[in-house]
């Protein structure tokens, strides 16, 4: 059963790439009229002859053979992410999660070294420290301000260099391009997790990535009831790897969560918009407060990754840090327990705004996180003078709690 391949686009900017994610996928008239790609529920699929069945295999990169390796509804939405990512093709994960860590193993083995940005999202780190080591191979954390600097860390067994940009937590800008050139003199595979600007604000590929990875149920789902993971490959021989090694692992994800997230993508460019605007206005009112020590985004002029983000990204997302003066036990229950409009909860890219506690310094080997009581922000879609209130009412609880002794999250 051969599927429809979708109608690429070349590289592109803003503009147009809201007509990629309103588009992306298969051409309708081949499904029907239907304009989503339908879901499809399979196991086993049945073949008319038994010269087709012996042949089955040859299709598992771009065919449906059997319900692990993928349905219609699976590569539609891997079609119209490589449409977004501007990459040869995309493999779909259950999850974030699981596209690191089938990402990361796709291309280690053991005796292994591999460099990993040291302000890398929480769970990855620990897959390398947990899984990764337990199979022998030596992870090296590396600052995410290096630079052209990585070069002087390449080992003769160095095979993969792994950046997320923002970092998690702390949003450090990586100078990719100058990471992706050292790189590619070595034949080491660059990894990018490019969740926080989605490939509507960054195209990793365009960077010089050979593999970009989302945690789609982030903002692509963007409403919070779905998760997905998606490795793009730069090229045709990096994305049979991956779906290699995704099948050996029986990593499926599910055609209803798939569809959920073709059907987000749709709408991912008016959403991110909206992201943006909010953040840009709470974070203008954060940065009057007296409370406030620092807003950690780097589509600010001021920040030190704006040279970086401009160069590399078309637009911000809503997911910034902001640092508090030292906050109490106390302090931290009265800001975050009276929230009316903010909820308290991990993930983000949903429509909904959200506030967490967050503490990176413990994990942290190379580069300082900045000194103060640490909070994940997510801007959603909601009216941004609501949001504001609920701050303002936040601070005047925090103002009459006893003050910190400690000096960190
Ligand atoms: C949430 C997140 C992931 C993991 O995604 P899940 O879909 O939740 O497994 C990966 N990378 C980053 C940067 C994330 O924020």
């Amino acid at each position: 059963m051969p599927r429809n391949s979708s109608g690429k686009a070349g590289p592109v900017g803003r503009r147009l790439n809201a007509t990629v994610s309103a588009h992306a996928g298969p051409e309708p008239h081949d499904q029907g009229g239907l304009l989503n790609p339908p879901v499809h529920r399979a196991s086993t699929i049945i073949y008319e002859d038994v010269d087709a069945y012996m042949g089955r295999h040859n299709g598992l990169y771009d065919e449906v053979i059997y319900g692990l390796y993928g349905v219609e509804t699976t590569f539609a939405l891997g079609d119209a992410i490589a449409a977004l990512e501007n990459g040869a093709a995309t493999v779909i994960t259950p999850s974030g999660t699981s596209a690191i860590a089938l990402g990361l193993s796709a291309f280690l083995s053991t005796g292994d070294h591999a460099l990993v940005v040291d302000t890398v999202y929480g769970p990855t780190r620990r897959f390398c420290d947990e899984v990764l080591a337990r199979f022998g191979v030596e992870v090296e954390y590396f600052d995410p301000l290096l630079g052209e600097g990585i070069a002087r860390r390449f080992r003769e067994n160095t095979r993969v260099l792994y950046m997320e940009s923002p970092g998690s937590l702390t949003f450090e800008m990586i100078d990719v391009r100058a990471m992706c050139a050292a790189a590619a003199k070595r034949e080491i595979v660059t990894m990018l997790d490019n969740t926080w600007a989605t490939p509507l604000f960054c195209r990793p590929i365009e960077l010089g990535v050979d593999v970009s990875l989302i945690s789609a149920t982030k903002y692509l789902s963007g409403h919070s009831d779905a998760m997905i993971g998606a490795l793009t490959a730069r090229t045709q021989d990096l994305y049979r790897r991956l779906k290699d090694w995704t099948a050996r692992w029986g990593a499926r994800a599910g055609p209803d969560e798939c569809y959920l997230v073709h059907r987000g993508i749709r709408t991912l460019d008016v959403r991110m918009e909206r992201h943006q605007k909010n953040a840009e206005a709470l974070i203008q009112f954060l940065r009057q407060r007296p409370e406030v020590r620092g807003v950690l985004y780097p589509a600010l002029p001021d920040d030190a990754g704006y040279p970086l983000w401009r160069r590399d990204c078309t637009g911000a997302s809503g997911l910034f840090g902001l640092v508090l003066d030292p906050v109490s036990a106390e302090g931290a229950r009265q800001f975050f327990n009276g929230l009316k409009v903010f909820s308290l909860g991990s993930s983000w890219g949903g429509y909904e705004s959200l506030l967490v506690p967050a503490s990176p310094a413990p994990t942290r080997t190379q580069r300082v996180a900045p000194d103060g009581y640490l909070v994940r922000v997510h801007a959603g879609l909601e009216d941004v003078s609501d949001l504001i209130i609920d701050l303002e009412h936040a601070f005047q609880r925090l103002a009459r709690a006893p003050a910190a002794s400690e000096s960190r999250t």
